[in-house]
């Protein structure tokens, strides 16, 4: 009886179409991963740069280990802030241009605790209608005056800023690579709004580390290094490990380290996630010929969809093929996981209502014949 609402409520999201489960893989390598003894190409992670299985980055964690121990211990302001935070925190503040930055145990806490640390219910705060849930969650939890603008239109932004008539704080936050567009925010005009209106810009470049920019992200991609007053990234996707950060000014990050719930009331990071996103990232700097090839594999998959006539919009290595149907969409999925490649379909309440899609994701990993394959496929869906 205690259980029958829940009951009740998943009947409702099964006959919707929208139950999702679990399918639990063993990876045997950046792009591939076996399922009942039978070998699928992954078409569907964010693992865009394929560092999850480069030698150096495996050995980086493997030493960690063996140095520092399996797990950290404690909260980073209490026991658990090992060395190797300092090295990668320099690093990516070093990488994003801007005085400090500092990581969380996730991109979602992240962005949970900066905007429930920087907001307060009589600030507010202007944010794009297709923003990642975990910016919804942050804005929901800091209790600020929400208004949505809509989906990357800066006349609708600027006419809901010049209406804001108040001194409190007033923040924009926006995706710069939609995660399930992938798409790109205009970040230019964003700024130029941000500086006129006396705004804060918080981006989440979760999707664009590691792939615009030439790998530095959407500050870079627009000529705006060091000038967003917060970025936030995640180590987990481009980066190949774990975790969330944020880089920004010396103040910004102080007061994030003192406020940010999600920061302090959580065990720090593991040393073979530190060390791993290190190394990665390490490599994006230094290894250029890694990002070309997601590049060439992104016009590659661009090409080989156009000339089989099949609707793609995107800027990135992201593709989504928009079905509105839900059912459409998994069919469309289930019919490439028959013929061995994984496309993960997409359907509310991650995307709007008829908006569902299968999310393709290209990998610098990919070979041409993965991206032949998975396109000789969709054409005989
Ligand atoms: C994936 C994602 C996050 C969350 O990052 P995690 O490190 O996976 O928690 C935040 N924002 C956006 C836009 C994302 O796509």
């Amino acid at each position: 009886m205690l259980h029958s609402h829940y009951t009740e409520e998943l009947q409702i999201v099964k006959n919707a179409g929208n139950l999702r489960q679990l399918k639990h893989f063993k990876p045997t390598g950046a792009t591939t991963v076996i399922y009942n003894r039978e070998t699928y190409l992954m078409m569907s992670s964010n693992n865009y740069l394929g560092l999850t299985h480069h030698p150096e980055v495996i050995k980086a964690a493997q030493q960690a280990v063996e140095e520092y121990g399996t797990g950290s211990g404690g909260s980073r302001l209490m026991s658990g802030s090992h060395q190797l935070f300092l090295q990668l925190e320099n690093q990516l503040a070093d990488f994003k241009k801007t005085e400090k930055a500092l990581v969380f145990n996730t991109g979602y806490m992240a962005n949970l605790g900066i905007l429930s640390a920087l907001l307060t219910k009589d600030d507010f705060v202007f944010s794009d209608a297709l923003n990642h849930a975990s910016i919804i969650d942050g804005i929901r939890l800091s209790k600020a005056q929400l208004t949505i603008y809509k989906h990357k239109d800066m006349n609708d932004l600027e006419r809901l800023l010049k209406q804001c008539q108040s001194n409190r704080t007033k923040l924009i936050v926006t995706d710069s690579v939609f995660s399930m567009d992938g798409d790109i925010a205009p970040l230019d005009e964003l700024y130029a709004l941000s500086r006129k209106y006396n705004a804060l810009l918080m981006v989440d470049d979760a999707h664009a580390t590691g792939v615009l920019g030439d790998g530095y992200g959407s500050a870079a991609h627009f000529n705006l290094h060091g000038k967003i007053d917060l970025q936030v990234g995640t180590l987990s996707k481009a980066l190949a490990s774990e975790g969330g950060f944020v880089a920004t000014s010396s103040l910004l990050q102080e007061y994030l380290i003192n406020k940010a719930r999600s920061f302090i009331y959580s065990t720090a990071l593991t040393p073979a996630d530190i060390a791993a996103a290190s190394t990665a990232l390490r490599l994006v700097r230094e290894d250029t010929s890694i990002i070309r090839r997601l590049q060439h594999n992104v016009s590659c998959l661009r090409t080989l969809l156009r000339d089989s006539d099949i609707q793609v919009e995107t800027e990135t290595p992201i593709f989504p093929i928009v079905t509105g149907d839900t059912n459409v969409a998994i069919h469309l999925a289930d019919y490439l996981w028959d013929n061995k490649i994984i496309a993960t379909p997409i359907r509310p309440p991650t995307v709007p209502e008829n908006a569902a899609r299968l999310r393709i994701t290209v990998s610098a990993a990919h070979t041409e014949e993965d991206l032949q394959r998975l396109v000789k496929m969709l054409v005989s869906a």
